[in-house]
């Protein structure tokens, strides 16, 4: 966990409703995390930390207490006696490559991912994968990127990685650009629904960034149309808008509107039929707000605020007022995109003023004053509030559960309301 303290200050931003940018001390997860479902994803890449003993026990307890981790992932933790040349750095890291490709014959992309420690920023980690990849050229695929908790908070942690992903593309000559390219980590069986989705719909060839093995990895062109499954991916979009793609606007797949609201920007992008749309969505929307409505009934009118730590807080709070008749009583979040954001800002419409940054004091102190049914937070202040009798929910469960799509509106619904159920057990 990292905390920034940052210049205070505020502004006001002139955009409609208010976004009031908010400087201070802040307590996020660094992008060193996103490695727990990265490395679930590309499953013939290796993320080798460039990085301190604090960097590799984030990531084994991270791993170890979050999932079963395979082992895709380590930490060359630079000693004492690295720090005194560069040489003896670039030396180190080359031996700890080597050593690493010789036992791991599997490895097909090696992500070499950069830290805080001021050696480390110092090491140049993108010179080095360009030293290593000409030694090792043909048998594996070196990309550097940083995750550093000065840089990043834990899921711009993937964007700084699939933004890599994206620059190595260029060189690829050996595949056609697909026609849509899904950006954003999805789990295998939500991408597997939108795969079949959009092939009922005649759209294709797709992709998605990141593929599960790095041959696939797609390359975009002028011809390209890009989906954000993801709505912290501000970096890799205009990446991908650098190689001529077009980022489609739409919300994001939360919840059974914002499903069918994602599919049909994509649908209206191909020039989809609207009755060949309704007959393929028809019974998976239904299904969705059966599912959610379920859930409503627990739901409905409870109060809800979100503290910075995801970036998801936007098209959640949507889904919650809108879907689930919940109360949203404050937002703030890490950083807004209003590009990003600009289908969801449009869809919530009436909604509280958004902080962005946010001060961590302040804005606990807000929650204190609020005292809403549940906050949804980063895990370090979740147990403060527990202790303080505010119920709370992890966003970082959000980014490790499947929750976008039709048929998993219920469940994502169901994640909010089992606090509450919860609490209500513990009160009787
Ligand atoms: Fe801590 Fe920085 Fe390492 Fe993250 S990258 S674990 S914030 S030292």
């Amino acid at each position: 966990m990292t905390e920034a303290v940052l210049a205070s200050d505020s502004t006001s931003l002139s955009t409609s409703p208010v976004i009031t940018v908010e400087r201070g001390q802040r307590a996020v997860f660094c992008g060193l995390t996103s490695i727990v479902w990265l490395h679930r994803k590309i499953q013939d890449a290796f993320f080798l930390v460039v990085g301190s003993r604090t960097c590799a026990h984030l990531l084994q307890s991270a791993a170890g207490v979050m999932i079963f981790a395979e082992p895709r992932f380590a930490t060359a933790i630079l000693q004492d006696r690295d720090l005194a040349g560069m040489a003896d750095c670039h030396e180190e890291l080359d031996r700890v490559v080597e050593e690493l490709l010789a036992r791991r014959p599997e490895i097909k992309t090696l992500f070499l991912v950069g830290s805080c420690p001021s050696e480390v920023i110092k090491l140049d980690l993108n010179n080095a994968a360009s030293r290593l990849q000409t030694r090792h050229s043909g048998r594996v695929r070196m990309v550097a990127y940083s995750g550093s908790g000065i840089e990043t908070t834990f899921t711009q942690g993937e964007d700084k990685c699939l933004t890599e992903l994206v620059e190595a593309s260029k060189h690829r000559k050996d595949q056609e650009s697909p026609a849509l390219i899904i950006a954003g980590t999805l789990s295998d069986i939500v991408e597997d629904q939108f795969q079949r989705m959009f092939d009922a719909l005649g759209i294709g060839p797709i992709a998605f960034l990141p593929a599960r093995s790095g041959d696939a990895m797609p390359r975009a062109d002028a011809n390209t149309k890009v989906l954000l499954a993801q709505p912290y991916l501000t970096e890799t979009a205009h990446a991908l808008k650098g190689q001529g793609a077009t980022i489609l606007n739409a919300p994001f797949p939360l919840g059974a509107e914002g499903s069918l609201l994602w599919l049909k920007a994509a649908a209206d992008a191909f020039g989809v039929a609207d009755t060949l749309f309704d007959e393929v969505t028809a019974a998976p929307l239904a299904r969705a707000r059966q599912a959610v409505s379920y859930q409503r009934e627990k739901l409905k009118g409870k109060r809800i605020a979100f503290l910075p730590d995801s970036q998801l807080e936007l098209p959640l709070a949507r889904f919650l007022a809108r879907e689930c008749e919940m109360n949203v009583e404050s937002i703030t979040t890490p950083f807004h995109d209003p590009h990003i954001m600009a289908s969801e800002l449009e869809l919530f419409g009436d909604h509280p003023d958004m902080i962005e940054g946010g001060d961590l004091e302040s804005r606990l102190e807000h929650v204190r004053e609020l005292r809403p049914d549940l906050t949804v937070c980063g895990m370090g202040i979740a147990n403060p509030l527990e202790a303080e009798g505010l119920r709370s929910k992890w966003s970082i469960e959000l980014i490790f559960s499947p929750i976008q799509g039709f048929d998993q509106a219920g469940d994502l619904a169901g994640l909010f309301s089992r606090p509450l159920t919860r609490a209500a057990r513990l009160e009787v």
